[in-house]
């Protein structure tokens, strides 16, 4: 019978968990054994009352927690010396970072975990369920256009009143991916002017079935600007130029940007210069989604609120973990999803991999000392040796 664990999260500032109770009782349907640190549901608002319910054992310190694990779930990527006590070759899957740390990520596989990362899930139908990088930029979309109206020192919608009427706020969303998508839906329900941008030519009819207005260069070079896997493809200077100008006129009256854009692989690119933002009016907001690859706006600073000449740019890179309890509940059922493919169904409980499975080589980064993900021996030259 494998043992499935949930530790603490290392990372003292991050509020969501890998497991809800919703999913522990699932794992223990399936014959699985949970063992969950106490206190890992608090920033979720899960309590070691509800995991012991669903079926869960609620072990105090990390160490009990792991000890002989089959199966470590967390939230973000654990340092190696945090889960010494697992079993030998235990499966870590987590939201993995393998691009970053390299040191980090060598102890790990040195560790000889089996390393699954669950942001590189391939974007294939059957494994939406276990997409997280949907999941949670979804919430963070949402999130954003909430803590910017918060921040907003106007009110959103039209109001019509015997004193007067209060104009509606500009909202501009660059990047209509899962997050911008979220972040156009939310910002029509408080009542915004919502407009919308992205370089890829299928994202138009999306904004606009929302209701927002697109706004974008669509040229030849636009109608291309989408790979076979549904996402952005670096744009050339030309088009870059003549975007950037359309875009720094449309700005200028713009009450409320969300900025979203990304390239998988890339720093983010920059769609907000400094002048740009000197050019919106005193009291406008902006919230970049896109701090922690680097910011879309040149005046982002990662996890701060920085006030640039009377706007203000947000640049908290967590804004999923924010919502701690609905991210966690989505994270764990991502997880379930993923660990349930592992699972034999006619020995109940025991591990039965399908090492082939498109869903498990796309997320595969370490196994037996060696990294073995292509976009990391790629990187390398050859998989790590113990
Ligand atoms: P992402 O987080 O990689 O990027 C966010 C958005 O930024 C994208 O829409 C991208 O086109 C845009 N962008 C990049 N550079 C830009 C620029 N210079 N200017 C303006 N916008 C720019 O994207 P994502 O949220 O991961 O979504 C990518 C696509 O994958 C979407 O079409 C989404 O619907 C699709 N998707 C498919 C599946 C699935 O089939 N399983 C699951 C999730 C998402």
């Amino acid at each position: 019978m494998i043992t499935i664990a949930v530790p603490v999260e290392g990372d003292r500032g991050e509020k969501r968990v890998a497991l809800s109770p919703e999913t522990a009782k699932k794992f223990t349907a399936l014959g699985a054994k949970v063992r969950v640190q106490a206190g890992a549901g608090a920033g979720a608002n899960f309590s070691d009352a509800d995991f012991k319910q669903a079926g869960a054992k609620v072990e105090k310190g990390t160490a009990v927690t792991l000890k002989g694990a089959d199966i470590v779930l967390t939230v973000r990527r654990p340092a190696a010396s945090a889960l010494k006590g697992a079993a030998k070759g235990a499966i870590l899957a987590c939201i993995l970072d393998p691009f970053s740390d390299t040191g980090g990520l060598s102890a790990l596989t040195k560790a000889g975990l089996t390393l699954f990362s669950m942001e590189l899930m391939p974007r294939i139908t059957r494994a939406q369920s276990m997409d997280v990088l949907s999941s949670q930029a979804n919430l963070a979309g949402y999130k954003a256009v909430i803590d910017a109206a918060a921040h907003f020192g106007r009110a959103l919608p039209m109001m019509m009143t015997a004193a007067g009427t209060i104009p509606a706020a500009r909202v501009f969303i660059m990047g209509v991916g899962v997050a911008g998508l979220q972040a156009i839906a939310t910002a029509k329900r408080l009542g915004g002017v919502v407009t919308a941008t992205d370089v890829r030519p299928s994202t138009k009819e999306q904004v606009e079935s929302l209701a927002a207005k697109f706004v974008a260069v669509e040229d030849e070079e636009f109608k291309e600007a989408e790979t076979s896997a549904g996402y952005a493809k670096e744009m050339s200077a030309a088009y870059k130029k003549k975007q950037a100008k359309l875009i720094a006129e449309h700005v200028q009256s713009q009450d409320i940007i969300i900025t979203t854009a990304l390239i998988p692989g890339r720093p983010a690119p920059e769609l907000i210069s400094k002048a740009m933002v000197e050019s919106m009016k005193p009291g406008s907001v902006i919230v970049d989604l896109a701090a922690e690859r680097g910011g879309n706006c040149a005046v982002t600073k990662a996890d701060e609120i920085v006030l640039h000449k009377g706007v203000s740019v947000m640049g908290n890179t967590n804004l999923a973990g924010e919502l701690a309890n609905n991210s966690s509940s989505l994270y764990a059922r991502n997880l379930f999803a993923f660990i349930d493919l592992m699972i034999d169904k006619e020995k109940k409980g025991e591990l039965a991999i399908d090492w082939e499975d498109d869903v498990i080589k796309g997320t595969l980064v370490a196994r037996g000392g060696k990294l073995v993900h292509p976009m990391l021996t790629a990187k390398t030259g050859k998989g790590e040796k113990k």
